[in-house]
């Protein structure tokens, strides 16, 4: 297969964990008789350093006109002046924005080496294999807002949750069609017992399950959703849920897995090129040491074989040589503080374990 990559290295650690997914990306591409062509481009900091702008038109149209787009992480202390009118996140939700994405995916699978790195009981994370599915244009994020001071003195600010219901429908078909492919159980998460949004969504995922008749669906609410993510996260099989319910359970599920330097996730949209990073940010505490654990952004890497690419099998390929790179005890510093490999190293001890063809 031809297919063109864009990778946004961004700033940190990104260049550093990006390197390690290229690398592991090349030997896909040769092992597997592909022709992926990557090609690297500034988003973040570095271009508000090199172009004032955190994404530039031409990038994004690189991006747009790509096949899947793989990034770092941007920002970092030298950028964070909370009153900077030019932030490199901006570049991000200009990307999301640009590539319509709609869906976060993020999946959660503790490995079994590690389960002592996370700060929950062994027996309960045995068999969790859960993936979010997170809504990412709508809700409390993108609607209407303000804050002023009002003609009595008092201050008072709003955000409005706002969803249309072809934005849950899609979403929610999404998350059906992929537990099609896993253990066939969709939990959608939703606060229906107050919210209007939620009323609506709880009813669209009703119409859609119906659709679906070999699928179980269940609602939970949010609050009882995040007690039993960690209570019972084994319970769990696809969850589908809006943007700011996403945005919180997601970074609960990351704890289950020990450290966010493990995780990836991909933001699909309908039909264009998918965007693939790590869920962890830029590290300046480590930025520059060559120690950062790069697994996350390689399984980013296996998400885009398999969303963007449909290349199932080399994605599986991937996955099976981080599993086996880890049971053979490669760690960076982040799960083992001795003897622990660089993060070429690591992605040497990956690619190592790719299989042959
Ligand atoms: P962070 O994820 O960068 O770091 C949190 C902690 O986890 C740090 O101690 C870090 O060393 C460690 N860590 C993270 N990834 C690691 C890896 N791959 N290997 C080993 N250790 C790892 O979060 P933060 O410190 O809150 O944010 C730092 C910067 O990153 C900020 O400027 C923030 O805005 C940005 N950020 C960017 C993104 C993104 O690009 N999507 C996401 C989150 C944060």
């Amino acid at each position: 297969m031809d297919a063109k990559i864009i990778v946004l290295p961004g700033d940190g650690i990104g260049p550093e964990v990006t390197a390690a997914a290229q690398l592991v990306l090349q030997e896909v591409s040769t092992r597997f008789g592909h022709n992926l062509q990557l090609s690297e481009r500034l988003m973040g900091g570095c271009a508000i350093d090199r172009s004032g702008r955190p994404i530039t038109e031409e990038t994004l149209a690189d991006c747009a006109a790509s096949d899947a787009v793989l990034l770092g992480a941007v920002g970092g202390p030298k950028w964070d002046d909370p009153r900077a009118q030019v932030r490199p996140e901006q570049g991000l939700l200009a990307l999301r924005k640009g590539l319509g994405v709609f869906a976060n995916l993020r999946p959660v699978r503790p490995h079994p080496q590690l389960l002592k790195a996370s700060p929950l009981k062994r027996a309960l994370l045995r068999g969790v294999d859960l993936l979010v599915v997170r809504e990412l244009t709508g809700g409390i994020y993108f609607g209407e807002r303000g804050r002023g001071l009002q003609p009595d003195g008092r201050e008072r600010a709003f955000d409005t949750m706002v969803y249309w219901d072809y934005e849950v429908e899609r979403i929610v078909q999404l998350a059906f069609k992929l537990a099609a492919g896993r253990r066939s159980k969709v939990t959608s998460v939703d606060k229906a017992n107050i919210l209007d949004t939620s009323r609506m969504w709880r009813a669209v995922a009703t119409k859609v399950g119906a659709q679906h008749p070999h699928i179980a669906l269940d609602h939970q609410l949010v609050d009882t959703a995040a007690m039993r993510l960690v209570a019972q996260p084994a319970a769990f099989d696809v969850v589908v849920t809006e943007n700011m319910f996403g945005d919180i359970l997601t970074d609960e599920a990351a704890v289950l897995t020990g450290s966010m330097g493990n995780l990836p996730s991909a933001s699909l949209s309908g039909n264009g090129p998918g965007l693939y990073e790590p869920i962890h940010g830029s590290a300046p505490d480590i930025a520059g040491k060559g120690i950062a654990n790069p697994v996350g952004a390689i399984l980013s890497a296996a998400l885009l074989l398999r969303h963007s690419l449909q290349l199932e099998r080399e994605a599986v390929a991937v996955e099976k040589a981080v599993d086996g790179a880890l049971r053979a005890g490669c760690r960076t510093a982040d799960l083992q503080p001795v003897q622990a490999l660089s993060t070429m190293q690591m992605a040497a001890a990956i690619v190592q374990r790719l299989p042959k063809r």
